[in-house]
């Protein structure tokens, strides 16, 4: 298979022309036309010599990525369903959060990517889990995610809050399907093509990476000078809990987990977020509250607690809103910073790997 060009950064992509004896610049030129002009095709790229163009068509693959659907689930949710070259599914969600810029009613424009196509890990309660482990995705399939959420936007019109003219949203989570941490470089050469200013020219603090806990990836992660957010799915304040629904935690358990996430909290001198899913008669206990606000005023963490949404074929259970109150309130007892998120908006969670699993049943 050819290269993918959107997995081209500036370095690699200067290099691989001058092995092809033309010159570095041409570089710089191709990357224009991708990420500011939009192009979608080699032959588009009039300032370059039509033979150049030729040869760029035989190496690289523009498009990474099909769209297969497009779904809104409500009116701040926008599920796309992509298909890989070798017909491999992948999700990335669009979550809006409505805002007023000026006059103008606008929405800030959140894109959640997927890094692999299933999941390794083996969470109990999760989709992508359940539905294993493929393969990890090229860096030009996870750029594609992007890339295709700024094709989507750029015909409807619809822009992010921070309209440069060239991004078409705003944040960047990677929390879709899949575990960043174990497609390393794959994610974070993506994230950089984001990041760059011949790139998308999304800032770091506008990049939130998640981890079930792969330590040593977060080690490597807070060495990076780009300055990408960190949350931790904690989902279990103790070993015993945690080790129940996250198989992750007998590889690192908390006692060096909470090391290595204080460690980047340190070295970024930022905040770090555990997301913490409630999930009935397991995770939802004062006790396991207590544990967890302890915790976060030791690292200066946020918090984001989540109602679980239930999964087919799994028999978990969100709390009671009342439950989910009183966990939130020891949280806040004990002045940790703290969300519930909401049934509506920022619904991440309902896209891990959950439409994906849909579509499989459905083929099979
Ligand atoms: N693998 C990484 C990135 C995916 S993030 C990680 O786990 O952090 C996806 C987030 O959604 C994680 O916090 C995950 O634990 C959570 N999640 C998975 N299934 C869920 C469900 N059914 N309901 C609510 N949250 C869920
Ligand atoms: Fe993988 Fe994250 Fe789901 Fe766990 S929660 S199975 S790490 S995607």
């Amino acid at each position: 298979m050819k290269a993918l060009i959107w997995g081209e950064s500036k370095e690699t992509l200067s290099e691989k022309l001058l092995a092809m004896g033309e010159k570095a610049f041409r570089a710089t030129q191709i990357l224009e036309w991708i990420y500011k002009r939009r192009a979608s095709s080699f032959a588009e790229m009039s300032n370059l010599p039509v033979a150049l163009r030729e040869r760029l068509e035989e190496t690289f693959d523009f498009e990474a990525a099909k769209l297969l659907t497009a779904t809104a689930a409500g009116d701040d949710t926008e599920k796309l369903l992509l298909q890989m070259r070798d017909g491999a599914l992948v999700e990335c969600v669009i979550l809006r959060a409505p805002q007023v810029v000026g006059d103008e009613p606008r929405s800030r424009k959140t894109v959640c990517i997927s890094t692999q196509v299933g999941c390794p890990q083996g969470c109990k309660f999760c989709a992508s889990g359940l539905a294993g482990w493929k393969r990890n995705l090229e860096t030009g399939e996870i750029v594609a995610q992007l890339m295709t959420v700024c094709r989507l936007g750029a015909q409807k019109g619809d822009r992010g809050v921070r309209d440069t003219g060239f991004t078409d949203f705003d944040n960047i989570v990677v929390m879709g399907m899949g575990e960043p941490l174990l497609n390393y470089d794959n994610t974070l050469a993506a994230l950089r093509i984001a990041n760059a200013q011949w790139g998308l020219g999304v800032g770091g603090r506008r990049i939130t990476i998640s981890t079930s806990g792969v330590v040593p990836g977060i080690q490597k992660l807070a060495e990076e000078p780009l300055g990408f957010r960190l949350a931790i799915s904690l989902h279990g304040a103790s070993d015993t809990v945690r080790e129940q629904i996250m198989p992750v935690n007998r590889k690192w358990p908390l006692a060096e987990l909470l090391p290595a996430a204080k460690a980047f909290a340190e070295k970024h001198g930022r905040m770090i977020t555990f997301e913490f899913i409630l999930i009935a008669g397991i995770n939802d206990s004062p006790e396991q509250a207590r544990l967890l606000a302890k915790i976060a005023r030791e690292l200066h963490a946020h918090v984001n607690l989540i109602p679980y949404n239930t999964v087919e074929g799994l028999e978990w259970e969100r709390p009671s809103g009342n439950r989910q109150m009183a966990f939130l309130k020891i949280l806040q007892e004990n002045a940790v910073p703290a969300t519930l998120r909401r049934e509506k908006g920022h619904n991440i969670n309902a896209a891990c790997g959950q439409l994906r699993l849909k579509n499989i049943k459905r083929e099979s």
